[in-house]
């Protein structure tokens, strides 16, 4: 019977009156399943196990260690016993918050210094500690008035003001061991259940994230139901850093930040300027088939403007302004307004649209210099942005038009896509009339398209509704970079017209898109996605010759300059090194094709080819290059895309 329970995954256990969710739960689970359960649920209320069962909650649900909710419980609740050992090494120290994160917790400690990676050691030790003593978890609720002595009196000051921002007059308190804390729970009933914790890193924080207030000490540190789910997370975090953008773009002399010449700034060398170039005359091209224009416009345009637009009243603390002459500018943060400049440059009739205008856009943004991160967040950057401008009736198969563009573009770099529209937020412009158009539009495209898609909702840009596009990288991690926007007002507010077949003026609706996003950022993610060995289309050097000894210099230079002249991107290493040594160097450069040239491969005139540490044999130089140009092609066929870079 038992056996029968356990694989049929009991939800939910009828509870009885007075007695505690533990003593529910474990007469209706079984024993196995019972020592899996760290908290119960009753209805949308999720309890301690140690609490009574409350009044009128007549069926428990047992909350898993290892569901969403449960590793939220023990992640918590480890941020609890992470806050107990360093009291014990560190009593100066003072506690203030420690929540559970996505894939974690932290707690923010007010400490003289920062914490090091020995101190890390020595508390994860008092952790194990605590965790081998099984500690329970207790609960007791106090006043107010209570609750400020007792915190007071251990010197912990940041705890009344904290309930002075939650409010009210009755708090919990929970105890493990001699550590006390405020805390609404749910936690684990004893320390046993964190013991597959790994605490990672320390940073610094500032107290409610003020630049302002004073600077705490965040140790960051997560846990798992089990120590191999903690083992397989702490390998997945050893890949990320394997791929991290910032370790690789230096490293394989694509990009560098300088703090001299501004935070936030990315200076691009030779072969990351390349890649750049690849991919952006690939777009471009892709932007001319798919019936788009290419325009260019400035970085400054006139302050009255960003006011017409709504940017000055809404976004004007992300913007950068300066002054020519007697006149107040701003630099560019998005395209749209030189845009549509140029649409009214001239009198449109209802048979010119949809205009569809591309612009590779520098933009440049302020954002706080906590945030910045490598590629991924910077203050200039370059969209691939786009301004359709089409007839109501027109707007849905232009969305579709786009989603396929997102499609293909994704499809070729291997990522998956999730979706989401995102919808009127608080501070925005537009009547609600518009509003419902512009949404309506968006979720007709979808599931036209039988695309499928979560809603955001309030989370729309301030001038209308969006679809935003979120890809799922080799990591399984999600990347926010193509978004779709509807936007009814801006046409209005710049007064864009066209004759319609009536003979009167019309309004048309304006898409803004764009679907790598930042040109930075989406580099900084392909840079990850692929460990810095890009595909062979992308890839700055596709080739490198290398000479056994000196005797193949002359065959080897004759060989290069064959590859160039057919397109190849290669280069040659002919110095006198051991050959290992000079493999090993292509390899850490993630050059995908090897070329190595001894005496056998000058008299047979080829070359023995190694394509990412596979021996691919002898091939003619000819053959050579016919293998990199279908290699190149090969990614491009979905869609009737075509590579064009050097060929
Ligand atoms: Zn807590
Ligand atoms: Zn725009």
């Amino acid at each position: 019977m038992v056996q029968e329970q356990d694989q049929q995954a009991v939800e939910t256990v009828e509870a009885r009156p007075g007695e505690s969710c533990a003593d529910a739960l474990s007469r209706g689970l079984s024993k196995k399943r019972f020592k899996q359960v760290v908290a119960a649920r009753c209805g949308e209320t999720t309890l301690d196990l140690t609490t009574t069962v409350p009044d009128g909650c007549a069926v428990l649900t047992p909350v898993y260690a290892s569901s969403p909710q449960g590793l939220e419980i023990i992640r918590h609740s480890a941020a609890h016993v992470m806050a107990q050992a360093v009291k014990t090494l560190f009593p100066e120290a003072r506690v203030t918050i420690g929540p559970a994160i996505e894939n974690g917790f932290y707690y923010d400690f007010d400490f003289e210094r920062p914490f090091t990676p020995e101190d890390l050691e020595a508390i994860e030790e008092r952790m194990r500690a605590i965790v081998a003593r099984d500690e329970p978890f207790t609960r007791r609720e106090v006043s107010k008035a209570e609750a400020v002595a007792l915190f007071n009196e251990m010197g912990e000051t940041y705890k009344a003001e904290i309930m002075d921002d939650l409010g009210g007059e009755r708090f919990t308190l929970y105890g493990q061991g001699d550590f006390m804390d405020l805390c609404r729970g749910p936690h684990v009933p004893s320390t046993r259940f964190v013991a597959a914790f790994k605490l990672l890193s320390v940073a610094g924080a500032y107290w409610r994230g003020d630049e302002n207030n004073r600077m705490l000490q965040r140790i960051y540190g997560t846990a798992f139901a089990d120590a191999k789910a903690l083992a397989a997370h702490l390998a997945h975090i050893e890949e990320a850093k394997r791929r991290d953008h910032r370790k690789l773009g230096p490293q394989l002399d694509l990009f560098s930040f300088h703090e001299e010449g501004g935070a936030g700034m990315v200076y691009w060398h030779p072969k990351g300027a390349l890649v750049r170039t690849i991919l952006e005359d690939f777009v471009t091209r892709e932007m001319l088939r798919r019936g788009y224009g290419i325009v260019r416009t400035p970085q400054l345009l006139k302050r009255e403007l960003w006011e017409t637009s709504g940017h000055y009243a809404n976004y004007r603390e992300n913007m950068y302004f300066t002054q020519i002459d007697e006149t107040a500018y701003g630099v560019k943060p998005m395209n749209c307004v030189a845009h549509m400049l140029i649409y009214n440059s001239s009198l449109k009739s209802y048979r010119d649209l949809p205009v569809r205008y591309f612009e590779l856009g520098v933009v440049h943004r302020h954002e706080k210099s906590g945030v910045l991160h490598g590629l991924l967040r910077v203050r200039q950057f370059t969209q691939d942005d786009a301004h359709i401008i089409c007839r109501p009736d027109q707007l849905l198969d232009e969305i579709k038009g786009v989603m396929t563009w997102i499609q293909d573009l994704m499809g070729l770099f291997g990522f998956e896509c999730a979706m989401e529209i995102s919808t009127r937020p608080e501070k925005s412009i537009g009547s609600d009339e518009d509003w419902e158009r512009a949404t309506a539009a968006l979720m007709d495209a979808m599931a036209e398209m039988g695309l499928p898609y979560a809603i955001n909702e309030g989370d729309g840009a301030f001038y209308g509704p969006k679809i935003d596009v979120k890809l799922r990288d080799c990591l399984g991690r999600m990347w926010q970079c193509s978004t779709i926007q509807v936007d009814f007002t801006l046409p209005e507010r710049f007064d864009l017209v066209y004759i319609g077949q009536d003979g009167e003026k019309h309004r048309p609706v304006m898409v803004h898109r764009a679907i790598m996003g930042s040109v930075e950022r989406f580099i900084g993610i392909l840079v990850e996605q692929f460990a810095g060995a890009f595909p062979t289309w992308l890839a700055p050097v596709q080739a490198r010759v290398l000479t056994v000894t000196d005797d193949q210099k002359a065959f080897a230079e004759t060989a290069l300059a064959a590859l160039q002249d057919s397109g190849v991107r290669a280069e040659a290493d002919l110095r006198n090194e051991k050959l290992g040594y000079k493999v090993r160097e292509a390899q850490v450069a993630k050059v995908p094709y090897i070329l190595v040239v001894g005496d056998k491969e000058v008299e047979a005139g080829g070359v023995s080819v190694r394509l990412r540490g596979e021996d691919r044999g002898f091939k003619t130089l000819a053959e050579v290059a016919e293998m990199i140009r279908e290699d190149c092609r090969e990614p491009f066929k979905r869609g009737g895309m075509r590579y064009s870079f050097g060929s």
